[in-house]
C-alpha cells in the first residue's frame, strides 16, 4: 500500500505455542479496523510484533514504502507508528501537559526528566485540545478521572502526529457514557486527520459502531474479516467469539 500500514504473513511463536501464525492485514490511512478474539488469540503478540517490541520469526511489517519489520519501538514512533495501552501509563506526579511533553521528548539522548516541562509546550497543549483536556493541562495526572486518564494516553500517542495509531482495549475500565464518548473521539480524529487506527476491544458496541472493517483472530490465525454486519452474522465467529 503507498500509504499505510501492511502486515505480510506474520509468524511468532513461544516455545510450542504458535501466537500469531501467518497473519497479514493493512490498514488505510483513514481508516478504522478492530481486532478481536478470545484472549490468547494473540492480539497482543501481533500489536507487539507491528511496533517492534517483538520481533517476528517470519513476515514482514510495512509502513508506506518503508519496511519496519523488528525496528525498535522508539523507531518505530519516530516512523510515525503511536501505541496506547489497555492499561493507561501516565506519570502521576507530572501534570497532565508535562506528561504530553514527556512523550513528544520519546526519541531524544538525553534526560527528558528535567527538560520536559520547559519544551514543547505549545505542540502538547495542541494535542491536549484535540482531546479536550486543556482545562485540566495544569493539573498532576494522577488526580485525572480514569476516562481522562485514557484520554491523556491518546494526547500522548497523537502528539508526535503519527500516522498509524495502535490502540489495545481503548474503552477499559470505562462506564459506557465515557466509552461512546472516547470511540467518538477516535472517529473525528481518524476523519480529520487521515490516521490509521487498529484497536482491540472487548466492547462490541465500541467494535460495531467505530469499525470500518473487523479481524478476527483465534489461536493465532485470522478466522474472518469484513465489514461490522457480516462479522456480526458470520457463524464461525459467532462459535469462535460471540458466544452464541
Ligand atoms: P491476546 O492478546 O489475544 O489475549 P496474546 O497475544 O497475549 O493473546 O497471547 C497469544 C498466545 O501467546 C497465548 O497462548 C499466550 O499465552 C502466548 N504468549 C503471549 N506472550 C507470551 C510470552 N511473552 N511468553 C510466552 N507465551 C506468550
Ligand atoms: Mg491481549
Amino acid at each position: 500500500m503507498a500509504d499505510g500500514l501492511v502486515a505480510d504473513a506474520l509468524v511468532r511463536t513461544f516455545g510450542g505455542v504458535r501466537a500469531v501464525d501467518g497473519v497479514s492485514l493493512t490498514v488505510a490511512p483513514g481508516e478504522i479496523v478492530a481486532l478481536i478474539g478470545p484472549n490468547g488469540a494473540g492480539k497482543s503478540t501481533l500489536f507487539n510484533i507491528i511496533n517492534g517490541q517483538l520481533r517476528p520469526e517470519q513476515g514482514r511489517v510495512t509502513l508506506g514504502d518503508t519496511d519496519i519489520t523488528g525496528q525498535s519501538p522508539r523507531a518505530a514512533w519516530r516512523r510515525g507508528i503511536a501505541r496506547t495501552f489497555q492499561v493507561a501509563a501516565v506519570f502521576p506526579s507530572f501534570t497532565v501537559a508535562e506528561n504530553v511533553q514527556i512523550a513528544l521528548l520519546r526519541g531524544r539522548v538525553w534526560n527528558p526528566w528535567r527538560a520536559a516541562r520547559f519544551v514543547h509546550h505549545a505542540p502538547a497543549m495542541a494535542a491536549l485540545a484535540q482531546v479536550g483536556l486543556v482545562a485540566q493541562a495544569d493539573r498532576p495526572a494522577g488526580e485525572l478521572a480514569y476516562g481522562d486518564v485514557k484520554r491523556l494516553e491518546l494526547a500522548m500517542a497523537l502528539a508526535a502526529a503519527p500516522r498509524v495509531l495502535l490502540m489495545d482495549e481503548p474503552t477499559a475500565g470505562m462506564a459506557a457514557p465515557e466509552r461512546s464518548a472516547m470511540m467518538a473521539l477516535i472517529r473525528t480524529l481518524v476523519h480529520d486527520r487521515g490516521l490509521a487506527v487498529l484497536f482491540t476491544e472487548h466492547d462490541m458496541d465500541a467494535v460495531f459502531t467505530s469499525a470500518h472493517r473487523v479481524l478476527v483472530m483465534d489461536r493465532g490465525r485470522l478466522i474472518a474479516e469484513g465489514p461490522p454486519a457480516a462479522i456480526r452474522a458470520n457463524p464461525a465467529v459467532r462459535a469462535a467469539y460471540l458466544g452464541d
